[in-house]
């Protein structure tokens, strides 16, 4: 840390903007209308935010309108718009201890992570995608020689993104950056539980050199601004990520508007399976621990239905018994921190109530299982995990969304494959084992989008990102993230 006071310190004087930024200018909402954002970690009022509701939509999206006809962005050189890019990348990293304190203080993660994973993701998308986009050529389709048939990709127009509280900073960036390589403008709606950051990245690009109105942000709850985004006529697309639930109605708004295209990132509950052919079981299970509790469990991908071969789940249960407590929560602004606070109340109801359904399904909980910390008045819950756990419990069947675990047992490779698979979503899964066949016959079976082997959680902005199944469409991150935000045209010339 570069500046001599504490975080804690640094935290006292954090007073965030929470207006809109629609058009290039901080806004208050149409209506004149806020609501009080708090923090998860000791509760204390953070600011008010503007409600954005379909008036505010519906600037932000005249705006984003304009920007994308007048050509101001889109008809940009790929160069040009690079570097734009490139130095909005250079912004954020510049920014970055101001944007680390106020995810931290917004959604409860631990400040280190929010630096040296929040912050550094974020940044690393931005600059990778300003980088690929003057170096991706366009198409000539192999027609007779009568003809030259050129299929060019064209940017969208208006893109929006409505996006959650997890991974607030990141998951903009996966939307925003190919959305405004590509030549897009962008109506971003941040979370109602964590929209800060999403108003500083819009001003850092302004200060960047992004034109106004090429990327607006309209903070607000999901069924007011979020609702006027996806039903909005003259949005050509979606870029969702969040829960399955939600993901639907994306759908049904798109059916009720103008067929926009819905890309949907959704929820997860991926296996990780363990076999008795892979020698260190230690590691996987402190693999296990450390990818499960980071984020408090609040990540889409956390493998939260652990599959152990009945040979060696008692040596790998004892270990991770051993490694939980490891994670037990702490202070977020403490520097030394790896599990933090939990969203907000209601999420530490869901993440209690799925503790509770365990034990009343009968399954063992092994280490963690309570609330801590309350006297602070933020949302803590102990790292937890249950053992003796059926796949069709409650607790391995719906996303938990907070630091919970379920080891299940199995006797073969067949059964293996049938309980991973078992599941509405698949987002990712992971295979443990020492013979090469098994490996890659086991990664073949799994229905995800993501299959680790002995790893997860090995990430990195150049492969793609999503799901099978309920867990989602469309592809976050690599160069196939283009395919969302831009139209493929064919340009027919016949040649006499
Ligand atoms: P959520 O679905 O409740 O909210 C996501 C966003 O949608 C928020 O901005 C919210 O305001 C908005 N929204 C809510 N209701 C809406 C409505 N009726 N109309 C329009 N917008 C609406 O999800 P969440 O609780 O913020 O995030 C957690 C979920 O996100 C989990 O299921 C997690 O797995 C998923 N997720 C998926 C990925 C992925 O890449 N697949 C990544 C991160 C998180």
């Amino acid at each position: 840390m570069t500046s001599s006071l504490s975080w804690a310190d640094r935290a006292a004087q954090v007073r965030p903007d929470g207006r809109a930024v629609i058009a290039g200018q901080r806004v208050a909402s149409v209506a004149g209308e806020t609501f009080a954002k708090h923090s998860p970690i000791d509760g204390r009022f953070l600011a008010d935010v503007a409600r954005g509701q379909a008036a505010d939509v519906d600037a932000a999206v005249r705006a984003a309108r304009q920007a994308f006809d007048d050509g101001r962005w889109a008809a940009r050189a790929p160069a040009a718009r690079k570097r734009v890019l490139q130095r909005f990348a250079e912004l954020i990293l510049g920014a970055k201890e101001e944007l680390a304190l106020l995810e931290t203080l917004d959604m409860g993660k631990p400040i280190q992570y929010a630096l040296s994973v929040d912050v550094a993701s974020t940044a690393r998308c931005i600059q990778w995608y300003a980088e690929a986009i003057d170096k991706v050529y366009d198409e000539i389709a192999p027609t007779p020689r009568t003809a030259l048939a050129l299929i060019t990709r064209e940017p969208m127009g208006v893109v929006g993104a409505i996006v959650p509280w997890n991974y607030p900073m990141i998951m903009a960036a996966w939307k925003l950056g190919p959305a405004l390589a590509a030549g897009n403008s962008v109506v971003l709606k941040p979370s109602e539980k964590s929209p800060f950051t999403a108003l500083r990245l819009a001003e850092l690009a302004l200060e960047a050199g992004l034109p106004p109105g090429v990327f607006n942000v309209v903070p607000g709850y999901g069924h007011e601004a979020g609702e006027a985004l996806a039903l909005h006529m003259d949005v050509d697309a979606i870029g969702f990520t969040g829960s399955t639930r939600v993901g639907r109605r994306m759908l049904d708004y798109a059916g009720r508007s103008n067929l926009k295209r819905v890309y949907n990132e959704l929820g997860g509950k991926s296996a990780f399976v363990v076999f008795d052919d892979y020698a260190d079981v230690a590691r996987a299970a402190k693999t296990l621990a450390g990818s499960m509790f980071f984020n408090q469990g609040e990540s889409c991908n956390a493998p939260s239905r652990v599959l152990v071969h009945e040979k060696v789940a008692d040596e790998f249960v004892a270990v991770l018994q051993a490694e939980a407590p490891k994670y037990a929560p702490g202070h977020p602004l403490d520097p030394k921190t790896v599990l933090g606070a939990l969203v907000d109340d209601t999420q530490l109801r869901t993440v209690l109530g799925y503790i509770e359904a365990g034990h009343a399904e009968g399954a063992r909980c092994v280490s963690g299982g309570r609330q801590v910390m309350a006297d602070t008045g933020g949302y803590y819950v102990e790292p937890t995990v249950f053992d003796g756990v059926d796949n069709r419990m409650k607790i391995a069947r719906e996303e938990i969304f907070g630091p919970v675990t379920s080891v299940i047992r199995f006797s073969d490779e067949a059964q293996a494959i049938a309980l991973a698979n078992d599941s509405a979503y698949g987002l990712q899964a992971s295979v443990w084992s020492d013979h090469l066949n098994r490996a890659h016959r086991v990664a073949r079976a799994l229905r995800a989008g993501t299959i680790h082997v002995n790893s997860y959680d090995e990430d990195d902005i150049t492969v793609p990102f999503g799901g099978y199944k309920q867990s989602g469409n469309g592809r976050d991150k690599s160069l196939h993230a283009f395919d969302k935000y831009t139209e493929l045209k064919t340009t027919w010339v016949r040649l006499d």
